[in-house]
Order: structure tokens, then sequence, then C-alpha cells
């Protein structure tokens, strides 16, 4: 009997015993293409042996100091990469251990800078129906699917949830791009006049929507046009790419292709590749400033926090992915992806929507491909998709699942982004033949 007590304590799991670039092996040695980075982590893949020697440098050199007595090199070093390659003045870097982590200290740096510049009131958060922000209980109130709340209310945070943008679903008939954002906007400020203006701290998005709903992206001008409404109420705009950031869309932040600059950004995941533990909220001037020019403390921590070795591997991780071009190749490698996935599926009948951003791709299973009928939820297809793919040695996101228990079922591809040509089409002749 086994004492590690996982998730779902009833699952017979293999154990896993190596990884190797794009493949994990287990004890009996079968080999699994990891086409889902384990859950979007690993943008490096498996056993890279720059990751590998810089944790084995500082380990051995210093593998922890706490941040009340000491900064490190590394994590300054690693700070100064992300200030430099966020948008706009994303200068102050707060690390944590994971992506629930940085989802906290982003609500926490929200509401403290509103108590820092004398409006305590701001303690509303909006988000968004069928999003994911993590598993803590902050978290897990802006997060938006009821079901997951549901056992834990009430909830410490006062969240309130409005539309998700899912052009491929939820556009009216002959509703433009622009129009569609439009009308989203509208949505977000009706609830920010409902809740009263100076009552809310901040709204809160995934820039593409991942685990919930399976790398849906925005539509163009979206972002643009909540950033508008946020800044005429003085609503803070956090961004949640702990799943989509760090290269996983072809950009180091998602939200520079959407032209934004939001207030805070959280990242993990793909932050350290799978490495180490690691996540990290970043905040504008403006957030840091009033909080440093205020009270001089954020009431908040961890003991982790800049842990010596995980900023290694992040800032190993981060810099191969710049050394070695690795974006250009999420991009090409993503567009291939999703080419090849239409092409060899694109006219299944259970195919309804193949979509995403670089090597960040979802495929939606339909009853119907011309109605876009949903599954029956009972059935679960997701799930068994998922355990046929791990079958045939691909693995695809753990998670997934329906949208809103009910439509929307899909799984999610998140491949390392050192995947070759070869790769891809590996990966696309296990998923067609799982079909
Ligand atoms: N935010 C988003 C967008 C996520 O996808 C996740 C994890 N799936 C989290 C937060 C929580 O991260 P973690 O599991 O590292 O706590």
């Amino acid at each position: 009997m086994s004492h590690v007590f996982h998730r779902n304590p009833k699952m017979d799991l293999p154990t896993a015993v190596g990884g190797q670039g794009m493949e994990l092996i287990d004890s009996n040695g079968k080999r699994y293409i990891d086409a889902s980075g384990g859950a979007a982590v690993s943008s490096l893949g498996h056993g890279h042996p720059r990751v590998i020697k810089a944790i084995q440098d500082q380990v051995a050199q210093l593998a922890y100091a706490h941040t009340s007595f000491f900064t490190t090199q590394v994590s300054e070093d690693l700070a100064d990469l992300l200030a430099a390659a966020a948008p706009g003045d994303l200068n102050h870097v707060y690390f944590v251990s994971g992506g629930s982590e940085a989802v906290e200290a982003a609500l926490k740096l929200a509401r403290q800078y509103f108590v820092e510049i004398g409006q305590p009131q701001r303690r509303h958060m909006i988000a968004r129906r069928q999003s994911y922000h993590g598993n803590t209980l902050g978290a897990l109130a802006i997060g938006g699917n009821a079901w997951r709340r549901e056992p834990f209310l009430p909830l410490l945070v006062q969240a309130h949830h409005v539309s998700p943008c899912f052009a491929y679903r939820e556009r009216l008939d002959g509703e433009t791009d622009s129009a569609y954002a439009q009308r989203l906007a509208d949505e977000l400020e009706a609830k920010i006049l409902e809740l009263g203006p100076d009552t809310v701290a901040a709204f809160v998005a995934e820039t593409v929507v991942g685990a919930t709903a399976g790398a849906v992206p925005p539509v163009a001008d979206y972002f643009k046009r909540i950033r508008a409404v946020c800044d005429k109420y003085g609503v803070l705009l956090i961004l949640d790419e702990v799943m989509s950031g760090m290269g996983r869309t072809g950009y180091l932040f998602a939200c520079e292709e959407d032209g934004v600059v939001p207030d805070l950004v959280t990242i993990a995941k793909g932050l350290g590749g799978g490495y180490q533990p690691i996540g990290a909220t970043l905040c504008t001037d403006r957030i840091y400033d009033a909080i440093v020019g205020g009270s001089g403390f954020f009431q908040h921590g961890h003991t982790y926090i800049g842990h010596a070795t995980a900023c290694a591997a992040a800032l190993a991780v981060q810099q191969t992915i710049v050394d070695d071009g690795l974006l250009d190749n999420v991009r090409a490698r993503g567009e291939q992806l999703r080419g090849e996935l239409r092409a060899a599926l694109g006219d299944h009948p259970n195919v309804g929507d193949i979509r995403g951003r670089g090597l960040f791709v979802g495929v939606e299973l339909v009853a119907d491909r011309a109605t876009k009928a949903t599954l029956d939820p009972a059935r679960k297809t997701h799930a068994k998709f998922k355990a046929r793919a791990k079958d045939n040695g691909l693995l695809l996101y753990p998670m997934g699942g329906t949208v809103d228990g009910v439509r929307g079922d899909h799984v999610l591809l998140a491949p390392p982004f050192i995947a070759s040509p070869a790769d891809i089409g590996r990966i696309v002749d296990r998923f067609a033949q799982t079909l």
C-alpha cells in the first residue's frame, strides 16, 4: 500500500523513473512523449544539462538564505531578467514557490496598495467564470468554476464573476471581434457600477485561459478595452500568466501580444521549467512605491521566497530560452502543431475546435462537429481520452475537462519548447490514433 497521498488516492499510478528531453520513462521501461510538459511546466523538457549544472553549482555554493537577512546574487539576476523582459514598468518581482502563491501575493498586493493610498474599502475582486487561478483559498475564491468553490463556502475573498472571452463559442451570430470585446467590457463596467466603483480592487483574468477551457486566447481588442474600463474606475488589472507566461505562447509574457500592461502579473510553471518549484508576482512602480513609501512592509511572506536554488534553476531555464532562440521555435512548432492537427483531425466528427497560441493548444471534443453539440458530461470523454493517450505513450494535460461542467469538453497540449518538427509529427500521429 502506498503512503504517498495523491490527489486521487484510488488511482493506480505507474512509477516514473526518468526523463530525457521530450520523454518520460516509467519503471517498466515504457516511454511517453510528454506533450503537456507535466502540467504546462517543462518548457525545456527533461534532463537539460545547463539547468542541471546551474542547480548543482548553486546547491554547492549556497542552497538557501532567508530573505529577512539576505538577498542573493542569483535572485537579483533573475529579477533583473524578468523585469527587463516584462512589458511597461512591471519592474518589481516578488518570488514565491508556485502559481497559487503567486496569485495570493497579487491579491494581497492589490489590497494592500489600496490600504496604503487610503482606500481600504476597495476589497472586491472581479474575475471570470470558467477560469482557474489555483487551489489556495484566495485563488479558489476568484477561480471561475463554481463546483471547485462549493465544498469550501463561504470563502474569504469577496469575489464576483463575469463572462470569459470565448469567441469560439459565445460570440453572437454575426458579431465582430470588436463588438464582442466591447460587449464583454460593458459587462465588466456594469459589474463595477453594481458593486460601487470605490469598492472594487481588481479585475483578474488569465491572459490565455488554460486548465479550465483548453488554451482559449482572447479576441484582438479584448484586453485593451478591459484595461480602459479598469482605468476609468481606478481598478487594478491582474493578469494570471502562471500557465500562459514564460514563453508558452511564443512571448515571455503572453500579454505582450495583446498590447496591454497589467498592474500585476503572476508567473510560475514554466519559470522554473519543472526543475524547481518557483513562481513570482511582478508589480508596477505605482504599487511598489505606494508600499515602500507607505508602511514600508508587504504584509505577506513565505519561508521559501527567493530560494537560491530555485532561482538558479529558473535563471538557467530563462537564459536558455533566450540564448537558444526558443521563442521562435515555440511560434513555429505551435503553427505546425495546430496545422497538422487540423489536417489530420479537422474533419473528424468529434473535433469541434482546434485553437491556441504558440505551444499552448486546445482540442475541443464534441458529439457533433456541425452543430458543436456537447458530449454527455457523464461520459467524461476527456478523461477517457487522456487515459487512452497515455496507453499510447502520449501524455496530455492532466486536468482538462468541460468548460462549465457541461459544455466544452477538451484536452490540452503544451509540449516542451525544444520540440523538433519530427516530435510534433509524432504527437499528432499518437493523438490521431487515440481519437
Ligand atoms: N493560475 C493558473 C492560470 C494556473 O493554470 C494554475 C495551475 N494550473 C495556477 C494558477 C496554480 O498554480 P499552482 O498549481 O502552481 O499552485
